[in-house]
């Protein structure tokens, strides 16, 4: 491709309201270009790298999980979700409209219940099964926060994968050839990624994993023991522990001398307990007027708690008023303070396993201990103590936990028979008799994975793409073209070659000074860059630099195909 015919749109800065690296470099890079909320067009550039996921998940889907492509509509008639009950449970992420004669559509969050619908009118015997479909399609799911871009946006690309079966066993069998697809497709992208369990709700089982790519900015948490292969998504984590060991509410609420303690990291040390493991709880203004109660988990001020732009606001009271707040906390003197509502620190709370429960008394040199969660505190409070902190047993009993955030590329799931029951997807046996089919759900975001991978792998300078994901391998830039023919002529020749030999090579014969070259191909991500100048032509060289750490290298023109192949 000559860069000088592409579609290059990239900016010096990004707009203001991108937050997130990814988001920030996926807009100055030119990948997608905003249309409204949650809503993004993928730019030439943007996909060829969504397309080299596809080809990745293509590949994995056919060879590891042995499924076979179909295309669903995006729009689904309202009766199949009046029949599996999601109609009325799925609520307001799922977009409703009516066609001209007034019939009731949705525009698919997901296609359970298509593909059960297409199943349970084809496949009646046991012979038949088991089918395995996937398709690659547009999703849309009306998200209360949209937000980074492709990483949480309304329409985005998801393959989906459906299975059925006789028997738990086969989908067993099935779904564990996904879980290898999986971690195959992620391994190949070159993404750091982990395989955790997760809650499967109502359902229940053990039946479900999620591929988590490892990112600080990610939404999700993933606990997991390096000793051992114990990893699990924070939910699940938590509905396993054991739960807190709250004090006996016999145990008075008694004062503490603590010495010139002024905060969290020194009443840590003071009661030998990890900063960690402390939470921090404060009232601030919910930004509609009404207070938010605040869990932070370290040793943050109020500022910082500002700063990190409230993520972790868990409990949103309805007080209304400085008075109210002080008479919900009223039970326990010291957990209110002066409050100077909003925006002032109610509360400290030392917390270790809730058995050693310490809060401020808000008076210099005084804690209370043995304070009580309901007696001495709302119980709302209790909902984001964490029941799992790095540093615990894991409960295979072989190591301790550790903590880190992930990002949600993908989803793999027994749905057992909730779909099949409610829809009559049956299979007859050898006997004639009926009986619901096994069915695995298994979802990967293609879109979202190009935005984590982007947070995994970029600089200063830009986005550093793995090559499997990258738009182009290679660029090549010409420098002084325009005044040295023979620089033009031995750019164009290699750009023959390297085409020729079926290297995806961007040639950038723009007219731009060679630094905005450079730069534009750096911003881009591309692996590799070859520059070609009138004084290492006198010398019969090229310069040869991988993106990812900068390393240069000098090549004979003569064989600069065969060697950069
Ligand atoms: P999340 O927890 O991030 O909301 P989910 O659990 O609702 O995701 P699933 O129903 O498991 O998502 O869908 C399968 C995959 O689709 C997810 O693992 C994720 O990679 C992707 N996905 C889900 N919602 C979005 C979105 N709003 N934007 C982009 N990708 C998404
Ligand atoms: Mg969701
Ligand atoms: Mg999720
Ligand atoms: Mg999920």
């Amino acid at each position: 491709m000559r860069a000088s015919q592409y579609y290059l749109s990239t900016l010096k800065e990004a707009p203001a309201e991108a937050e997130l690296i990814s988001h920030k470099l996926m807009l100055r890079a030119g990948l997608i270009k905003r249309l409204g909320s949650g809503l993004y067009s993928w730019m030439p550039l943007g996909l060829r790298v969504l397309r080299k996921v596809e080809a990745v998940v293509r590949d994995e889907m056919a060879r590891t999980a042995k499924a076979h492509e179909l295309l669903m509509p995006a729009v689904q008639p309202a009766e199949l979700w009046q029949e599996s009950g999601r109609w009325e449970f799925y609520g307001k992420e799922l977009l409703r409209l009516k066609d001209r004669h007034e019939r009731d559509f949705v525009i698919g969050p997901t296609h359970e219940e298509v593909v059960t619908d297409i199943v349970r009118r084809d496949v009646q015997s046991y012979r038949q099964l088991p089918v395995n479909l996937y398709q690659i399609q547009t999703k849309f799911r009306d998200e209360i926060r949209p937000r980074f871009g492709v990483m949480r946006a309304r329409e985005f690309v998801m393959k989906d994968g459906y299975s059925f079966h006789t028997d738990f066993a086969s989908l067993e069998q099935t779904y564990w050839d996904y879980h290898r697809a999986y971690c195959n497709v992620f391994t190949r992208l070159g993404l750091k990624f982990r395989a955790v369990a997760a809650d499967t709700g109502s359902i229940g089982g053990t039946g479900s994993h999620e591929f988590q790519v490892l990112a600080d900015s990610g939404e999700d948490e993933v606990v997991w023991c390096p000793q051992s292969e114990y990893a699990a998504n924070i939910e699940l984590a938590e509905a396993v522990a054991p739960a807190h060991a709250r004090p006996a509410a016999s145990q008075p609420l008694s004062k503490v001398h603590t010495p010139g303690i002024k905060t969290i990291a020194q009443l840590c040390e003071f009661l030998k307990v990890p900063v960690e493991r402390t939470v921090k709880a404060v009232v601030v203004d919910g930004n509609d007027g009404r207070p938010v109660l605040l869990m932070v988990r370290g040793d943050h001020s109020l500022n910082e708690i500002k700063a990190e732009k409230l993520t972790q606001v868990k409990v949103p009271l309805t007080f209304s008023s400085p008075e109210a707040i002080r008479e919900a906390f009223g039970a326990n003197p010291g957990s209110l303070g002066p409050v100077n509502f909003p925006g002032t620190v109610v509360m400290d709370r030392t917390v270790d396993r809730m058995a050693d429960f310490v809060i401020g008394a808000n008076e210099d040199d005084q804690h209370y201990t043995g304070a009580n969660i309901g007696r001495d505190f709302p119980e709302p409070l209790v909902a984001d103590i964490r029941d799992v902190v790095a540093g615990d047993p894991s409960p295979d009993g072989k190591g301790t936990l550790e903590i880190c955030r992930g990002v949600e590329v993908g989803h793999i799931f027994q749905l057992r028979t909730k779909y099949s029951e409610a829809l009559q997807c049956n299979w007859l046996d050898r006997e004639g008799q009926t009986h619901p089919m096994e069915m695995g759900c298994y979802g990967i975001g293609i879109s979202r994975v190009v935005a984590a991978c982007i947070e995994q792998n970029h600089d200063e300078r830009g986005i550093v793409f793995p090559p499997a994901m990258a738009p182009f391998t290679l660029a090549l830039v010409s420098v002084g073209a325009d005044r040295n023919p023979a620089v033009a002529t031995a750019a164009e020749q290699l750009y023959s070659e390297l085409q020729a030999a079926g290297v995806e090579v961007l040639l950038d014969d723009r007219d731009e000074r060679p630094g905005v070259k450079f730069a534009d191909m750096e911003l881009i991500g591309i692996p590799f860059r070859v520059t070609i100048g009138g004084k290492g032509l006198e010398k019969g060289v090229i310069e040869f630099v991988r993106r990812a750490d900068g390393v240069v290298e000098e090549l004979p023109l003569a064989d600069a195909c065969a060697a950069i192949r």
